[in-house]
């Protein structure tokens, strides 16, 4: 996060009385007797904030009815729900950093005055027992835990991270894997391209299938296997570049497909075909595997990051 965002979150911290956690970059602490985390869900809109707490109460859970007379009566909230005994609250975007110190205030007060009145206790997420609680972002989400049940999801998370880093990489499976991916990416990128459209969709598509497939088959997903993957993506691009012109040269000269697949060289080096359009094409396509698939990428690992991560807010 850049540096004025930080600063803008301590403001917003101080406004609202609450604490700023450098680490994930959450607002945290307690009102009205409720324990509440704020974050943005998503780092590229850093001021659309997500308040959550974690209450329960004897009767049903929050109906219809209540919540859209709640968010009717709030102007600064977008969306209220809950899921358990997890109450989050959506609130609008605002940008214009005094107008969100007093939204954001006002919606806290809001929120906490209303489950209070609705009959909701501060509660654990995990077993609603209503006891002290700890904030924390881990298994990739916000939660409000009693010791007990953070120490039981600790154990969960650092099983599993295990279970994964002791999985043997099996990298004849992965390569084949990645292949079988790749391939009915490209199948995919033929699809669009026949029906005259090629966009970066079909990058991520390629991409998806090409580093699933790498992992399905072979065990798991190390750096080692996304580099093969990216090998395979080039080779099965330029593989698929090549049929998308194939079955055009087929139609056109009225030639079986094979044909036409094996004329292309000929075509391209007698100038039938410009080697501008073929090249520039295959440029259009790498370009969008390119945007597809980096962003594919990096959500994986940084997923495979954040679904290991214990931290405990503070
Ligand atoms: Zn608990």
């Amino acid at each position: 996060m850049n540096k004025k965002v930080t600063e803008n979150y301590e403001r917003l911290a101080q406004r609202t009385g609450l604490k700023l956690d450098r680490e994930t970059n959450a607002l945290f602490g307690a009102r009205g007797g409720y324990d509440l985390v704020v974050y943005a869900a998503d780092s590229n809109r850093p001021y659309l904030f997500t308040i959550l707490l974690s209450a329960k109460r004897d009767a049903d859970p929050l109906d219809k009815q209540e919540i859209r007379e709640f968010v009717k009566a709030n102007g600064a909230i977008l969306s209220l729900s809950q899921k358990g005994t997890s109450i989050l609250a959506q609130m609008k975007g605002i940008t214009d950093q005094a107008r969100l110190g007093d939204a954001l205030e006002e919606a806290l007060q809001a929120l906490t005055a209303f489950v209070q009145r609705q009959g909701f206790l501060n509660c654990c997420q995990m077993c609603g027992e209503e006891t002290e609680l700890g904030s924390y972002f881990i298994g990739g989400s916000y939660m409000h835990l009693c010791q007990s049940c953070f120490d039981k999801k600790k154990g969960e998370i650092s099983l599993k991270a295990q279970g994964r880093a002791r999985k043997k990489e099996n990298l004849i499976g992965g390569i084949a894997g990645a292949l079988i991916g790749s391939a009915i990416g490209a199948v995919i990128i033929v699809l669009l391209g026949q029906l005259g459209y090629v966009a970066w969709i079909s990058g991520a598509v390629m991409a998806v299938c090409a580093l699933k497939g790498y992992e399905l088959l072979g065990g798991r997903l190390s750096v080692r296997g996304i580099v093969i993957s990216v090998v395979c993506m080039i080779l099965m691009c330029y593989l698929g570049n090549r049929i998308d012109w194939a079955i055009f040269v087929a139609k056109e000269l009225d030639v079986s497909f094979a044909d036409g697949y094996t004329l292309i060289p000929l075509l391209l080096d007698e100038d039938i075909i410009a080697g501008g359009s073929y090249y520039g094409n295959l440029a259009v396509v790498y370009l969008f595997c390119i945007i597809g698939a980096v962003p594919t990428i990096l959500g994986i690992l940084s997923g495979q990051k954040e679904a290991e991560k214990i931290h405990t807010i503070k």
